[in-house]
């Protein structure tokens, strides 16, 4: 599912990060590495800034992130989610089997958006309890650069698709929330959850 750009610095790398996926236990700890924030806080609300140093602190950042969706049981998680405005987000469907690399993606850009959309339900990790269908792009091509800052380009449809929108919306300080159309049912749940319709941002 993973692509790589047809350059060649990506080419010459292709072999090394055959054998160089994001190694990481799926371990489910008692606490997440990170306090993840919840609908209402600022931080949720905040613009990321991309990340122009790609060293060991943007691993290890990668690294408690994964650690923290792993043990919050979430598919994607991003930076802003745990109150740091930088443009990383990790996503993993795959998280009951360990033979699956995650994915790391760092400032990345849609560069091709299909016309066709689809409708599917969403939670977030932020709103916990909170279930709600929201339309989105089917098919998308992103551009990122991996945790080690090699540019990487990735073609994805389906829930891979769903969940890279989902989570660089959070980059850009968009919930979920934001996009459900259906009002009414959007603040029936958020009142089941006790959470405010006034934290919701709609677009
Ligand atoms: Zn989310």
């Amino acid at each position: 599912m993973l692509t790589l750009t047809s350059n060649f610095a990506c080419l010459a790398v292709t072999a090394e990060q055959k054998n160089d996926p994001v190694m990481i236990s799926k371990r489910v700890y008692e606490e997440p590495t990170f306090k993840i924030h919840t609908l209402g806080s600022q931080e949720l609300r905040t613009s990321s800034k991309r990340i122009t140093k790609f060293n060991q602190d943007t691993k290890l950042l990668a690294r408690y992130m994964l650690q923290s969706m792993y043990t919050a049981k979430g598919i994607g998680l991003a930076a802003p989610q745990v109150g740091i405005d930088k443009q990383l987000i990790v996503i993993d469907l795959d998280f009951e089997n360990s033979a699956t690399p995650p994915i790391v993606l760092i400032n990345p850009e849609i560069v091709t958006n299909s016309i066709s959309v689809n409708t599917y339900e969403e939670g977030c990790l932020s709103i916990p309890g909170v279930y709600l269908d929201v339309i989105r792009s089917s098919i998308i091509e992103v551009n990122f650069r991996d945790e080690q800052g090699r540019p990487r380009s990735l073609r994805a449809d389906g829930l891979l698709a769903r969940c890279i929108q989902h989570e660089m919306d959070h980059l850009k300080g968009i919930l979920f929330v934001d996009r459900v159309t259906n009002k009414a049912e959007l603040n029936k749940v958020l009142q089941e959850n006790e959470m405010n319709l006034s934290d919701v941002h709609s677009l």
